[in-house]
């Protein structure tokens, strides 16, 4: 039986987050909920997920671009629930441009939300996983960490920034009874994922399934997208005693695309 207890699962008002963050509570982890929404829905969210596993679900409303509102949030999760054992650094964002044109903004929120972040958030909670022996820190990385596409030079030196901060902070980490380790998924099937299909229709002048196949999973050999339900599957295992020998890792998860 794994020693977890308490989760801050960041980005899990939606998507993959979300997914994960449920999958917790059906382990019966007591949660922290983080990420962008409308007041009303994430309370929804919350309560359901209260009421659906009789855990207890918190949430905090920390921007991932600001370091010191990151470690107020874990601070908050220790006073509420009890100290971290599991921390996982999904919160992230996309945006597409040739690199002459990527504005400076997009590049700068990108680096924070889907890079630095995972410092501000990992610094916060190691001293008292170090004090317990004991810790899980899961990373949304994704193929992007393992493989470049172009126009994504953002996202892409974050995702690979992730990949070497994951090994770094587990080697630190090794002796401790703490694990680092990061999911890469390849394209996963999301409402976000969902939205862009109409558009990609009208734009190119294809049928929905002729965008999923030969555009969305070009790259992905199985011709399937991975499933939210599939990662959350990986992070519990990576919870649970058996994944303890598993540090420093880079798991792809992403239908043989970075095989090839
Ligand atoms: P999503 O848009 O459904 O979820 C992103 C989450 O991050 C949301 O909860 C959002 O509110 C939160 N977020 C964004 N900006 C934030 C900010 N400034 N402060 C706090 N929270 C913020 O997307 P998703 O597909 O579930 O993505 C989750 C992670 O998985 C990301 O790191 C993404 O890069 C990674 N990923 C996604 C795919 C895919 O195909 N969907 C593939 C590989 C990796």
């Amino acid at each position: 039986m794994s020693k977890a207890r308490t989760a801050l699962v960041t980005g899990s008002t939606s998507g993959i987050g979300l997914a994960i963050a449920r999958a917790f509570a059906a382990e019966g982890m007591d949660l922290m909920l983080n990420g962008l929404g409308e007041p009303d829905v994430i309370e929804t969210m919350r309560a359901g997920l209260e009421a659906e596993f009789g855990v207890r679900v918190r949430y905090h409303g920390a921007d991932m671009r600001d370091g010191a509102a990151i470690a107020e949030m874990v601070q908050a999760t220790a006073g509420t629930l009890g100290p971290v054992d599991v921390l996982v650094n999904n919160a992230g964002i996309q945006f597409v441009s040739p690199v002459e044109d990527f504005p400076v903004d997009k590049w700068n929120d990108i680096l924070a939300i889907n890079l630095s972040a995972a410092f501000h958030a990992t610094r916060a909670v190691v001293p008292s996983m170090k004090a317990r022996r004991f810790g899980r820190i899961i990373n949304t990385a994704s193929a992007h960490a393992l493989v470049a596409s172009p126009y994504k030079s953002a996202y892409v030196a974050a995702k690979h920034g992730i990949a070497g901060f994951t090994k770094s902070v587990a080697l630190e980490l090794a002796t401790h009874g703490i694990t680092v380790n990061s999911i890469c998924p390849g394209y996963v099937w999301t409402p976000l994922v969902e939205k862009q299909i109409p558009d990609t229709m009208k734009a190119r002048g294809l049928t929905a399934e002729q965008v999923k196949r030969d555009v969305m999973l070009a790259a992905q050999p199985t011709k399937e997208f991975v499933t939210v339900e599939q990662v959350a599957a990986l992070a519990v295992f990576l919870c649970s005693p058996a994944a303890a020998n598993i540090t420093g890792s880079n798991i792809a998860m992403d239908g043989g695309w970075t095989a090839q």
